[in-house]
């Protein structure tokens, strides 16, 4: 490993122009993801400048009824607010069912957006990859890619996005507030996740030295009664295979507004808008539910290896909105 030079910013605007002006600088904040990538050669930064003392933690009420989480905020601390939880019930199930409990805590929101891949070919720095070094090819296309994406995938990347708050944020129309060299800016959440395309190193719009300061999460009563459903290989410190983000609320036993977003299975947390384009309007009946399912997954391209996901997502989809509207096992509300 290289030498690292190491040093704390004053405060957020000295961090960014730190990072901004040397293009072989990082960030550091809860180093989860970023020190294993550097203990595996993956990440090769000169520079590191040190975040974690900037005032950019805690979790904050907006005035409309929303939520302003500081990107600095720990996963465990976000799990443990009673307003996510009064709120937001699927944003602290999907971070308590994160990583594991010594994670949580070091892990900020802000790095856990940004955590990069787990295709161990990724993560291997002798194998072809095109996310790690472009143009040198994808080795799970023709390996290992029982855990990669079926939906949103392309012949350069096939690598699944790999946190589950974020699917839970997708759910529910976060916004991410960054501090640039070019100032301040708000991301919409499906906007700040790109899809690999022909450029699968590049997973978001943000430049070089941008920093995430904060996600806004608006009001949104229907998250009241929502969940997220993971369903992995083993019980705890795993990751998805598939998983559901859902929020809905009936009226008369027609669902009047619904919220469904899918981890584990695409390159980006992936909004289902085909399956609640469907189910607006629709009896809260498993069928439905089924059909809203199969929409969204109509568009999967799965490997031989991965084809499971596809029905085992369909199955998700129904358990978790038939868990919503009481018909399910475990009703969470
Ligand atoms: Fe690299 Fe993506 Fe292919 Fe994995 S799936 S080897 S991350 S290009």
């Amino acid at each position: 490993m290289q030498p690292i030079s190491y040093s704390r910013a004053a405060d957020t605007a000295t961090a960014v122009a730190a990072v901004s002006a040397d293009p072989t600088s990082d960030f550091l904040a809860g180093g989860t993801t970023e020190i294993d990538l550097l203990r595996q050669n993956v990440l090769h930064p000169r520079r590191l400048v040190d975040i974690n003392h900037l005032p950019l933690a805690g979790v904050e009420p907006t005035p409309e009824g929303g939520l302003r989480i500081g990107a600095l905020a720990r996963m465990s601390e976000v799990a443990a607010s009673p307003l996510v939880r009064e709120r937001f019930p699927l944003i602290c199930q999907a971070l308590e069912l994160g990583a594991s409990a010594q994670l949580r805590h070091m892990a900020s929101m802000g790095g856990n957006l940004l955590q990069r891949v787990r295709c161990s070919y990724y993560r291997d720095a002798r194998s072809p990859c095109n996310k790690r070094d472009p143009g040198t090819g994808c080795s799970a296309r023709e390996g290992f890619s029982r855990g990669h994406a079926v939906l949103g995938a392309s012949e350069h990347c096939i690598a699944a996005h790999p946190s589950d708050v974020a699917v839970a944020l997708m759910a529910v129309d976060a916004r991410v507030h960054t501090l640039g060299p070019q100032g301040e800016r708000a991301y919409a959440f499906d906007d700040f996740f790109l899809l690999p395309g022909d450029s699968p190193h590049r997973e978001h719009p943000m430049e070089h030295g941008e920093l995430i300061t904060a996600i806004e999460v608006p009001a949104m009563p229907l998250a009241r009664h929502s969940l997220y459903l993971k369903v992995r290989d083993r019980e705890s410190y795993e990751f998805a295979l598939t998983s559901v983000a859902a929020a809905l609320s009936l009226v008369d036993g027609t669902i009047a507004d619904v919220r469904v977003a899918l981890g584990g299975v695409a390159t980006k947390p992936w909004r289902a808008r085909r399956a609640e384009d469907f189910l607006i309007g629709a009896r809260a009946i498993p069928e439905n539910f089924d059909q809203a399912a199969r929409a969204e997954l109509a568009a999967a391209r799965p490997t031989p290896m991965n084809a499971f996901k596809v029905e085992l997502t369909r199955r998700a989809v129904v358990r978790a909105l038939q868990t919503l509207t009481g018909d399910g096992t475990g009703s969470p509300a």
